[in-house]
């Protein structure tokens, strides 16, 4: 059986949505923008698009690594030469499209050698992807172009399978040789997603990132729960998108239903930039679907 998704436009769309919010993202963050209000424009154009966001608007910065997103009090405001990941990610029905860039903010060329270090491994883990690939093959390649920058691949975040309404599929993409006996097969959907790191190359948890998701379905007897779970089904979400004081309640109650995501920082305290795709691996390679305009 073709692994194919049988709507593949859709999951294109998905794709050419996010990229679009992705650009949006990396030209918005610039001295002085308010790290909502960046994280509230970026989902709103995926609205706008006609689609729904996977997962909120991550804007993780410096030695963040990933899963950050602004609360709705959130008064942060961006400084020349901050590092930050803007990590999108659009659905249609379940169709998912997953994609990250980095920038320096105020354009300055501080961490120039981190930022192309993750574009190119990402640029080199494309290029290893063929139908029957080893994700050894793909993950050696990573890692080889962010090492040959003098820089460290992070070993314990991965690049993963997608599959509808799962963003963590059953495949991961390890950014290290050594960690997987899988190969791809195709028609799969995967995201590639390297982060380069001045560090240890590993992430440990933080502080509470502000995502959150349900672990099952709630049920009909809480009705302010049912409602947000049929909004958000399994999909990470956050409260900037739970106006109701109904809502939020409901929420409060239902702490041991809901999965909370820490942020992952650098062990070492290292800048990280991260560069990543949602790719189909298609008859004769890569069919990079979230490359954007
Ligand atoms: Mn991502
Ligand atoms: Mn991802």
């Amino acid at each position: 059986m073709s692994p194919y998704p049988e709507d593949l436009e859709r999951w294109r769309e998905a794709s050419r949505i996010a990229a679009r919010a992705r650009e949006l993202g990396l030209r918005l963050t610039v001295p002085g923008a308010s790290r909502r209000e960046v994280a509230d424009a970026i989902e709103a154009s995926i609205r706008d698009a006609g689609a729904q966001p996977a997962f909120p608007a991550n804007l993780s910065r410096n030695d963040e690594a990933a899963h950050y997103t602004p609360d709705p009090d959130d008064s942060l405001t961006f400084v020349v030469g901050d590092l930050v990941k803007v990590d999108v990610g659009a659905h249609l029905d379940g169709a998912i499209s997953d994609t990250a860039d980095t920038i320096e903010v105020g354009g300055g060329h501080r961490h120039e050698n981190l930022i192309r270090a993750a574009r190119e491994g990402l640029r080199a883990g494309i290029a290893a992807v063929r139908p029957g690939v080893r994700v050894d093959d793909i993950s050696r390649a990573i890692a080889g172009a962010i090492r040959a920058r003098g820089l460290k691949p992070m070993e314990n975040l991965t690049g993963h399978s997608i599959e509808r309404y799962l963003l963590h599929a059953g495949k991961s993409i390890p950014n290290v040789p050594g960690m997987s006996d899988d190969t791809l097969e195709e028609g799969e959907v995967i995201a590639i997603e390297p982060f380069a790191t001045n560090g240890v190359g590993m992430i440990e948890n933080g502080v509470f990132g502000n995502i959150v998701r349900f672990r099952s379905d709630p049920g009909t007897r809480d009705p302010a729960l049912s409602a947000l779970f049929a909004r958000f089904r399994t999909l990470p979400f956050t409260l900037r998108w739970v106006s109701s004081d109904e809502e939020r309640a409901a929420l409060g109650r239902a702490r041991r239903r809901l999965q909370t995501y820490p942020v992952f920082v650098e062990r070492g305290r290292g800048l990280v930039a991260q560069a990543e795709h949602t790719v189909l691996v298609g008859p004769a390679g890569a069919d990079v679907l979230s490359a954007g305009p």
